[in-house]
């Protein structure tokens, strides 16, 4: 006789929903008006669990019309092996983008629910090494103008959370007086941290000479100065940045060879990556492992009530991105969103799973049909 639970996986079921920024929005290489989160729902011994990624409607259909069938029937203590039943099925489609996205969606689904058949949080049932994230308060768009930048990144050191991260490369001329704006608006390093973020918007040698005018106003972190896939690039801009100033990229990592040759290249003084991404939970405390095996710092890009968790169960996670247009979606979305407390974000392990549960009839309204 096998102790424990015995729930097989009965279904899956997903959704899309599109929910319009609260202003335009855009960094250096990309504009956008609205935001797609796609929900993966499964039930087994009559619960239900969620799980999601930021993704284009098409992850839905992936999800409905393949993912479905290979995870339903299996024992839904055992998530790796749903995990790598689903990479096997895949190996046709092509792993990094919609396909690692519609894994992470129905990954962090499973996760859930072996929680909640458990009744305990995740962050329990991962094992927990901390009980609450340290996070930064992310937006500072480049299509605001000046007084919204100064009001938003203000705001979260008002509200306590000390780094603060803005967007720039959209015009590079701009940049340097975006930049002092924004530490006008802060104070002094020794209160706020100022991240920058290119998402590879800059040359090699236009990310050095930016890199150093903005060392005048104390910024300690230049986020994919040049393309992400350009890694000597982002070595030889690590080597000669300025002193205190640190390189960091990983956002558009699917698998684990991705960040393995990140690493590899020495790219990077903190690795970044997304479990909403890189094919889920499962995938995301392998990256924190690769951390460990290179003394490295892991950072969590975005998604903040899906990170929570697996962050406080990593010894490698710095901390974790708190991220303005996908706060106020979980917020919108979900009841048990969490709030920064302190500049951080503490697991209420009192609620089972994520601690999610979606506000059904608010999302109605911004269902995309599949
Ligand atoms: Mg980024």
């Amino acid at each position: 006789m096998t102790r424990g639970i015995d729930a097989r996986i009965e279904k899956l079921d997903v959704a899309a929903y599109a929910i319009p920024t609260d202003f335009p929005e855009a960094d250096g290489t990309l504009a956008w008006n609205s935001t797609t989160m796609v929900v993966a729902e499964a039930t087994a011994g009559g619960v239900r669990s969620i799980g999601y990624s930021y993704a284009d409607s098409a992850t839905a259909r992936l999800i409905r019309d393949l993912l479905a069938s290979i995870v339903i029937g299996r024992d839904a203590m055992d998530v790796p092996a749903s995990w790598e039943a689903m990479v096997h099925a895949i190996r046709n489609l092509g792993r990094p983008g919609i396909v690692s996205m519609a894994i992470a969606a129905v990954d962090s689904a499973l996760w859930d629910l072996k929680a909640r058949l458990l009744d305990i949080s995740l962050v329990t049932l991962l094992g927990a090494v901390r009980e609450s994230v340290p996070i930064y308060g992310s937006g500072g768009f480049t299509s605001y103008p000046i007084a919204r930048l100064q009001e938003q990144l203000g705001g979260w050191i008002a509200a306590g959370i000390p780094r603060v991260k803005m967007k720039i490369g959209s015009h590079p001329s701009d940049d340097i007086d975006r930049v002092r704006a924004a530490r006008d608006a802060i104070g002094p390093v020794s209160q706020a941290a100022l991240f920058v973020d290119a998402n590879g918007a800059y040359s090699r040698k236009q990310a050095l000479a930016q890199a150093e005018a903005f060392a005048a106003y104390d910024v300690t972190w230049f986020e994919e100065p040049v393309s992400s896939d350009d890694l000597e690039g982002l070595r030889v801009i690590r080597d000669r940045a300025p002193n205190g100033m640190e390189i960091a990229a990983g956002e558009y990592g699917y698998d684990l060879w991705y960040f393995r040759r990140m690493l590899d290249a020495g790219a990077v003084d903190v690795l970044q990556a997304d479990a909403s991404r890189c094919a889920g939970i499962s995938n995301f405390l392998r990256v924190g492992a690769l951390c460990d095996a290179r003394s490295l710092a892991l950072s969590a890009h975005t998604a903040p009530s899906l990170h929570a968790h697996p962050c406080c169960a990593l010894a490698s996670v710095r901390h974790l991105e708190y991220f303005h247009d996908h706060e106020r979606i979980e917020h919108m979305l979900f009841d048990g969103a969490l709030a920064p407390i302190g500049g951080a974000l503490r697991p209420d392990r009192a609620r089972p799973g994520f601690g999610l549960e979606l506000k059904q009839q608010d999302a109605e309204r911004w269902r995309v049909p599949l």
